[in-house]
């Protein structure tokens, strides 16, 4: 009989599950919503990045239904062989107008926007600098790029110096933040990183995933937020996370996005996005703009629910965004208090090494525009309950 050369594989899960880290996927049986339904139980939901509820907004819907008449539903073709619509050139002018800037390139996901465009730009002989908790799509497109990485404490923005100071000054360097930090939700310092940026000769780039949408006047990210247009060179947003819909997003001058037409492998070397999700990603960006109420009740949400952690005594972290880590310490007492609250109607992931630090693993809980009061004080009261039970408050 033959061996199977895959059974090292079933060891590792074996690893997984002695650690009580393996895990089951969720599965939603209902809309993506802020009350829904997992694993046939009724549910607050504080595990989406779905900060606006535009993932079942009527306009989104009404816009992809009506793409699929006219359009249909994929583009047989890459973007540089058939695959550019009318349509995605549109949405790009869209985006390049709503982030004020010159040019914009859409991508199949904010992860191919980040590991394509790093890779494209950048080659053996040059040098990331890279926030210690960036996001695994910047390391991936270092990785690909083959470029020396050094990493800097979080945030810390006198190592990023210290780091740079010691490189030749002839030699490329790409200095790279979040804009908000994924799994504990605080704010990269752009405005320091700016400086440094301009001192130093840097590439200055911005992953705006989680802030697209939430920061800045009608969403525009991090860069509006804090005031530091025309000193970033390259920010990425998604579409999938507040847009409601799926894709990235490279925002920045005319050359470099026409380099990244000729070089990003994702973009040469993937299928262009069915006309529903463009149009969709278009529609959404016309709520930004008329619908500021939105993300009005975003931070009204956000300040209640974050309050209302702080008040029961548990460790939130750093957070300055609608992402609140609830630290309960190693992986297998945030998996408890994960499944704990899910028993009691409240889903908010466990997350563990190798995503965060062994002794920080958490739940990260993510509050919505949609989220009703009573949601919130309910999801609360399930965490006080759970919490003291787990002697974590
Ligand atoms: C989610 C995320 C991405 C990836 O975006 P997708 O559109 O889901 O591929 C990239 N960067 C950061 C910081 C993220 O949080």
């Amino acid at each position: 009989m033959r061996v199977d050369p895959l059974a090292y594989l079933a060891t590792e899960l074996q690893t997984l599950k002695d650690q009580k880290l393996y895990r089951q996927l969720r599965i939603l049986e209902d809309e993506q919503k802020a009350h829904t339904t997992f694993d046939h139980k009724s549910v607050v939901n504080l595990s989406s990045n779905n900060y606006l509820g535009l993932t079942t907004h009527p306009r989104l819907r009404e816009r992809a239904l009506k793409a699929v008449e006219e359009y249909g539903v994929g583009t047989g073709s890459v973007r540089t062989i058939a695959g550019t619509m009318d349509i995605h050139m549109a949405l790009e002018r869209k985006l390049a107008d709503f982030k004020q800037v010159e040019k914009v390139v859409v991508f199949q996901s904010g992860f191919t926007a980040n590991a394509g465009t790093v890779s494209g730009i950048l080659t053996k002989d040059d040098v990331v600098i890279s926030d210690e908790l960036n996001h695994a799509s910047i390391i991936d497109g270092c990785r690909l790029s083959r470029a020396a990485i050094k990493v800097f404490p979080h945030k810390d923005v006198d190592a990023a110096r210290r780091i740079i100071q010691q490189l030749p000054a002839s030699q490329r360097k790409l200095l790279i933040t979040d804009g908000v930090f994924s799994m504990d939700g605080d704010l990269g310092p752009l405005p320091a990183l700016c400086d440094l940026a301009e001192e130093t000769g840097c590439i200055m780039m911005v992953d705006d995933a989680h802030a697209s949408g939430v920061f800045g006047r009608n969403g525009r990210g991090t860069i509006d937020h804090f005031g530091v247009h025309g000193r970033v060179d390259i920010q990425v947003g998604t579409l999938s996370k507040a847009i409601g819909a799926l894709g990235g997003y490279v925002a920045g001058n005319a050359n470099l996005i026409e380099f990244l037409y000729h070089r990003a492998r994702p973009f040469l070397f993937s299928t262009s996005h069915p006309p529903a999700v463009v149009l969709a990603c278009m529609a959404a960006i016309d709520v930004l703009l008329e619908e500021p109420a939105l993300i009005e009740r975003l931070w009204d949400n956000t300040r209640f629910f974050k309050e209302g952690l702080q008040r029961l005594g548990f460790d939130t972290g750093m957070s300055e965004s609608p992402i609140t880590p609830v630290i309960a310490g190693d992986g297998a007492k945030a998996m408890l208090l994960s499944d704990k609250l899910f028993e009691r109607g409240v889903f908010a992931q466990g997350i563990a090494f190798p995503t965060v630090a062994r002794d920080k693993a958490r739940v990260r809980t993510i509050v919505t525009a949609t989220h009703t009061r009573e949601d919130l004080q309910y999801a609360l009261d399930a965490f006080a309950a759970v919490g003291r039970e787990l002697g974590l408050i």
